[in-house]
């Protein structure tokens, strides 16, 4: 197998979707996103292990991530959470997705394709309470959940919303997440008072869970947290569960003077050890890793020297050096800065960081 490799370690998934449930207590249930491969895990490994764990849906962002699932021999509720195209109807209703849903327009045209299916669809409801991309408003909420409950294809399975800011300790960022929820309450009550049963009622996302207790209700839905990154600052700690590592394929010397790679941006200051890492932005790293990033080798971190390029990198050993070609190095992840770290570094989110690891680098499962 290639140098390059994303160890998943599912025990770390496992503890963390453990200690979840632990705070939630054992009357909720726990829906696992892992849209996007599995924020880059893997999603048909993950999916299992989250299912064997205790979780009782999945969640995901495109059919052909559902269908996926569903071919891996995946029976649990899958929950699709963006908007999907009317062509995409007979693959949701194939492969026997929940979608969320916004509008009175597509419930129908989805009501009418599984009634001439002969299938009933799980649907849940969608609520915009301040998020801003998909869900009716509050007010229309009690007449669609009851147009909903009406229709005999469709299966009224729940009501959901979406957190903007639920991470943020901010004061007005709480407010606003305070704003949201109670919203979200007073919708749900109406779906109520108008004598529809709401389902499984959902709206926390990991800053949700992790701030606002209020935001658990029926269901939870923690992802990055889940895959080891508390972003809150909170108590809560969460093991990262992706380690990126890879081997050192060449070592040389290089004499003071001396440039390395691409622009010749770097000119070693001294004579010094430089070794070849076979990792790239092909792999899905970052190019603003190119003089940024520090890998580690045995139990010390290494600068990464000239420019980052598209399959290797380099690393400045020193001008004395023990280590030998063929030895390991972590890029994040395990005892190295993790890939929280890296995301500060490139001024984004872990989310993007494990998300971009692409196919190129084998995913080996371990735990
Ligand atoms: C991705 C997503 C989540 C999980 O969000 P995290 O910030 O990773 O916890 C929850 N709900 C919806 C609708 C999402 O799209």
């Amino acid at each position: 197998m290639r140098a390059t490799q994303a160890l998943i370690h599912l025990d770390r998934f496992c503890r963390n979707l453990r200690a979840v449930r632990e705070r939630i207590g054992p009357g909720r249930r726990i829906c696992v996103p892992v849209k996007a491969d599995a924020y880059g895990h893997g999603a048909i490994r993950i999916a299992g292990t989250a299912l064997a764990a205790g979780a009782s849906h999945l969640a995901v962002a495109a059919v052909s991530e559902g269908a996926e699932l569903r071919g891996a021999g995946i029976h649990a509720p899958i929950l699709l959470l963006s908007q999907a195209l009317p062509e995409e109807i007979p693959e949701i209703l194939q492969y026997r997705l929940t979608p969320l849903v916004s509008d009175r327009e597509f419930v129908e045209v989805l009501a009418q394709a599984a009634l001439s299916e002969g299938v009933r669809c799980p649907v849940h409801l969608k609520i915009d309470t301040g998020m801003g991309r998909l869900g009716c408003l509050p007010d229309e909420a009690p007449g669609l959940a009851a147009g909903i409950a009406a229709l005999k294809s469709l299966e009224y399975a729940g009501t959901a919303t979406h957190l903007a800011a639920a991470d943020s300790g901010l004061p007005g960022d709480m407010a606003f997440t305070g704003e949201q929820l109670s919203r979200f309450r007073e919708a749900v009550e109406q779906i109520r008072a108008g004598g529809t049963e709401p389902g499984i009622v959902h709206a926390a996302n990991s800053g949700g869970f992790l701030r606002h207790e209020d935001s658990w209700f029926d269901m939870v839905r923690p992802g990055i947290l889940l895959y080891g990154y508390n972003l809150t600052g909170t108590d809560f700690t969460a093991e990262p569960v992706m380690e990126l590592r890879t081997r050192l394929t060449f070592i040389k010397k290089v004499r003071q003077g001396e440039s390395l790679s691409y622009g010749r941006t770097w000119v070693s200051p001294r004579d010094t050890w430089i070794a070849t890492l076979p990792a790239g932005y092909g792999d899905g790293l970052s190019r603003l890793l190119s003089g940024n990033w520090q890998v580690l080798i045995r139990d010390r971190l290494y600068p990464l020297v000239g420019r980052f390029c598209m399959d290797q990198c380099l690393a400045d050993l020193g001008p004395e050096t023990d280590i030998a070609r063929w030895e390991e190095a972590a890029i994040f992840g395990g005892s190295a800065p993790s890939a929280a770290d890296m995301a500060a570094r490139l001024h984004t989110i872990p989310y993007e960081i494990t998300c971009n690891i692409n196919k190129r680098v084998p995913r080996v499962y371990v735990g």
